[in-house]
């Protein structure tokens, strides 16, 4: 079947065209790597310094037209255009994060050679990959690829970002913004495109890809990268947990559970799906986050669902929990009214529902009370996804964040982790591998080149074929010596 040659994009809220962008073939990509594999030579060249400036001016560039993004990014997801703002804003912030700290983190690290090698000078380098091409979903389509386009560009890598199919609008600006900063061509390229663009890049000559998107996908995309055997960082989805303590502040839990349940419409990979919630506050708690939901203004809070085909399946979760015995504080079984869906709160869901299983993706949540910390420790490890969890408790937040299988917590806070430029972001299970953000972010898109180089000759000469009974005494000797 041919390709067809545009993409669409439509408006969420109204139906409406936003835009029409090239549908990039394989032909395309192939061409596209190319060029960029061309131009990261003299992209690295440029050091740290040098492109600490081009990125800052980018960083300036976007600051400067943020409303004019963030329309562009709520016509194309639905969300509201003060929400689009945050996450620019959020992006931008690593993006200036990223420029300035990449040579504090990516320079040469020195080494001890130790005692065996002690006329050796060692150390270790941080050297660009080459072309890193980023694959990026719809949800928050600035800050989320940003967090891969900024780091791998500030450690000398040219960057091929194919954004999602529904926000390719935002993806063209993107790259539209830097070739107005950037006197150097060909290093950051945005092929628009659907999954078959997508896919044509993990089979191409790129030396990295940097996915985030779902865990089914991500799955398909892994094994593409396999056939290469080229690297690839995976942020893929989650069923966050909440853990409420009974020491905790009730009404700031309930305030950003909430939110971190409902922002964007559910639709955040670090969204929380699942409060476990100690007996002793439970009922408290569930009262007031649900009298705080019903306050909630649909089409004002948060927008309408971005992916129209993402409706029938929050649907099916919702019916899949009423079959198991759900029952409803806030929202019913008719909460999915497209394209919106309405705020829904569910108690006596069983674990082993959809809802609960399954990455909702939707202004959903589930509550479910425990007899300790202990057991909803165990309940949010019991997933199979493990991305990120917000913790609740004035004494315990640190030691329960500590237990938890994931990749990112907040304590007394929600999502805090995402505005932390410092910190890295990623998660562990199915919700993916690898890490963007903070100094491992920086180091996710190079690889290590260990250099090590003669100082001084000694008689000790190992690496000949002439090598003395005398020194393979004397290096049995020394070994038995320094490990007594
Ligand atoms: P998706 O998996 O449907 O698509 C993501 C991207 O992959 C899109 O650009 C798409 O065109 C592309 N794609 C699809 N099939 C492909 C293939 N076979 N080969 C190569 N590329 C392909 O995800 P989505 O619906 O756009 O995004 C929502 C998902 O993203 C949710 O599961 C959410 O949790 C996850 N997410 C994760 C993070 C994170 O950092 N962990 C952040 C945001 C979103």
């Amino acid at each position: 079947m041919n390709q067809l040659a545009e993409i669409i994009s439509y408006s969420p809220s109204t139906g409406e065209e936003v835009g029409r962008y090239p549908n990039a073939s394989e032909a395309t990509i192939h061409e596209l790597v190319a060029r960029a594999s061309a131009a990261s030579h003299h992209w690295r060249a440029l050091g740290f310094k040098g492109r600490k400036i081009i990125l800052k001016s980018w960083a300036h560039y976007l600051a400067e037209h943020i409303d004019e993004l963030a329309a562009l990014v709520s016509a194309e997801t639905g969300k509201p255009s003060s929400d689009a703002a945050l996450e620019i804003a959020v992006g931008i912030d690593h993006l200036s994060w990223a420029a300035k700290h990449a040579g504090r983190y990516l320079r040469n690290s020195y080494r001890t050679p130790g005692v065996l090698m002690a006329n050796m000078s060692t150390h270790v380098e941080y050297s660009p990959l080459g072309v890193v091409g980023v694959i990026g979903p719809w949800n928050y389509p600035v800050f989320t690829p940003m967090g891969s386009i900024a780091y791998a560009l500030a450690a000398g890598n040219a960057v091929i970002f194919k954004p999602s199919e529904y926000t390719p609008g935002v993806g063209h600006w993107l790259g539209e913004s830097f070739n107005l900063v950037a006197p150097q061509a060909n290093i950051f390229f945005v092929a628009t495109g659907g999954p078959d663009t997508g896919s044509a890049l993990t089979k191409s000559a790129v030396n990295k890809i940097a996915f985030t998107g779902s865990s089914a996908t991500g799955k398909k995309i892994a094994a593409a990268c396999a056939e290469n055997l080229t690297p690839v960082l995976m942020e893929c989805g989650g069923t966050d947990p909440a853990i409420i303590d009974r020491d905790c502040d009730l009404n700031r839990a309930a305030e950003a559970v909430l939110w971190g349940a409902m922002a964007n419409a559910g639709q955040t990979c670090v969204g929380i799906e699942r409060v476990y919630v100690h007996e002793e506050i439970a009922t408290r708690f569930t009262e007031t986050i649900s009298e705080m939901a019903s306050e909630l203004v649909v089409g004002h809070d948060y927008g309408a669902m971005t992916m129209p085909k993402q409706l029938p399946i929050i649907d099916a979760h919702i019916k899949d929990a009423v079959r198991l015995g759900a029952n409803f504080v806030v929202g019913s079984a008719e909460s999915v009214q497209p394209p919106f869906v309405l705020p829904t709160i569910m108690v006596d869901v069983p674990e082993e529902s959809l809802a609960v299983a399954e990455e909702t993706f939707g202004p959903t949540l589930t509550i479910r009370s425990v007899a300790s910390m202990g057991e909803a420790i165990h309940l949010a490890n019991a997933s199979k996804y493990g991305l990120a969890a917000s913790v609740w408790s004035k004494r315990n937040g640190k030691a329960i964040a500590s237990e938890l299988q994931c990749g990112m917590v907040s304590v007394n806070s929600v999502l805090a982790f995402t505005a932390t430029p410092t910190m890295p972001f990623g998660g562990v299970k199915q919700s993916g591998y690898g890490r963007i953000h903070g100094p491992e972010g920086l180091r996710e898109f190079a690889y290590t080149r260990s250099i090590v180089a003669t100082r001084f000759n000694t008689p000790l000469n190992f690496a000949t074929f002439k090598r003395s009974v005398g020194v393979d005494n004397f290096i049995k000797r020394l070994i038995k010596l320094l490990n007594r």
